[in-house]
């Protein structure tokens, strides 16, 4: 029984999580998370969201970058880069080990859910947490002239170029959903929506056949966190990838994304005058310092959506 999922994406989900976490007791919580960002590095399977998720509520994310470990060495991709492979995904040593263990045993026939269970778990993190889908869903962006690249090549190797033309979520709107992931949907008293980038984090989660049912068939309230803050995004190419496919960079644009799947959203107060027309797409709104610069400020982010949903009860 899971009475709250959130749907996560990477870092700035797993700041409003580790939040979550100290609001609500941690078997009421599990996190659906992105998967549109894996991609096979150095001949293992990364999943940059499932391990910045797992990593923040071990405790041991590097906290400068935001993922990856703390204190992580990289003398394996220095050596490959030596060796004259492109090494642009500066994946440490001890992640390498995690994805080397979660490719061993998908090889062994293990899926990727129960892989990022033994992977939490291995970590001492206390909530839930699945992939979106075990099949492969990468999200290609696609730029002028034409050209289509993996995300992570857009972000990482790319360093997000703002001639976004469209995004494509094609392979995650023909996969399944991952085991458990429609369950707990189906059980949730309340679904959270991370403050994430809805373009290419919390779009793919929606995009998986069977999670936007779910979530309509529940009706319980679904809360969303903007992440866009005083009308830009916090840190990433929220902003470049929401005007490549048509979107108002802004509080506003979020809410028009997500129009027919959340209730209700929660501003910055820094976007605060944009609240009534919220309002007029029939979204309820709640106002709070949305800036997670410390756990204590992700508590209150936490508790602020967690009173929206009970608004909307
Ligand atoms: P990524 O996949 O690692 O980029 O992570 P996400 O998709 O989870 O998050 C990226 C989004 O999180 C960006 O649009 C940021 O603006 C947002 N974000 C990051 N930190 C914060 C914060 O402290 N408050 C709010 N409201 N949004 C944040």
């Amino acid at each position: 029984m899971t009475p709250v999922v959130a749907l996560a994406g990477g870092v700035g989900a797993a700041r409003f999580l580790r939040g979550a976490i100290r609001a609500l007791p941690t078997d009421s919580l599990c996190a659906v998370v992105n998967t549109g960002d894996d991609r096979e590095f150095y001949g293992v399977h990364v999943s940059p969201d499932l391990d910045i998720v797992t990593y923040t509520l071990a405790g041991r994310v590097d906290p400068a970058k935001g993922y990856g470990l703390r204190d992580d060495t990289y003398a394996l991709v220095d050596r490959l880069a030596a060796l004259g492979h492109e090494t642009w995904f500066r994946l440490g040593d001890r992640d390498y080990a995690n994805a080397l263990h979660r490719t061993l045993r998908l090889r062994a026939g293990a899926g990727l859910a129960q892989v990022t269970d033994e992977l939490r778990r291995s970590l001492d993190v206390p909530i839930r947490i699945l992939p979106m889908s075990e099949d492969p869903c990468p999200t290609y962006v696609e730029l002028s002239g034409g050209r289509r690249v993996h995300f992570e090549e857009y972000l990482a190797r790319d360093g997000a170029p703002d001639d976004v033309r469209g995004v494509d979520l094609s392979a995650a709107r023909s996969a399944a959903p991952a085991p458990g992931v429609v369950e707990a949907l189906g059980e949730a008293d309340a679904v959270l929506v991370c403050p994430s980038n809805p373009v290419v984090s919390i779009g793919p989660i929606l995009a998986v056949p069977g999670v936007a049912e779910a979530l309509a068939e529940r009706r319980a309230p679904v809360v969303a966190v903007s992440p866009i803050v005083g009308g830009a995004p916090i840190k990433g190419p929220a902003d470049r990838l929401m005007r490549g496919i048509g979107v108002e960079v802004s509080a506003l644009g979020v809410a028009r994304l997500y129009r027919g799947v959340v209730d209700g959203i929660v501003l910055d107060e820094r976007d605060a005058a944009l609240a009534t027309e919220i309002e007029s797409l029939g979204l309820r709104v709640a106002v709070t310092d949305t800036l997670m610069t410390d756990v204590d400020a992700s508590v209150r982010v936490a508790r602020a959506a967690l009173e929206l949903v009970d608004e909307l009860r």
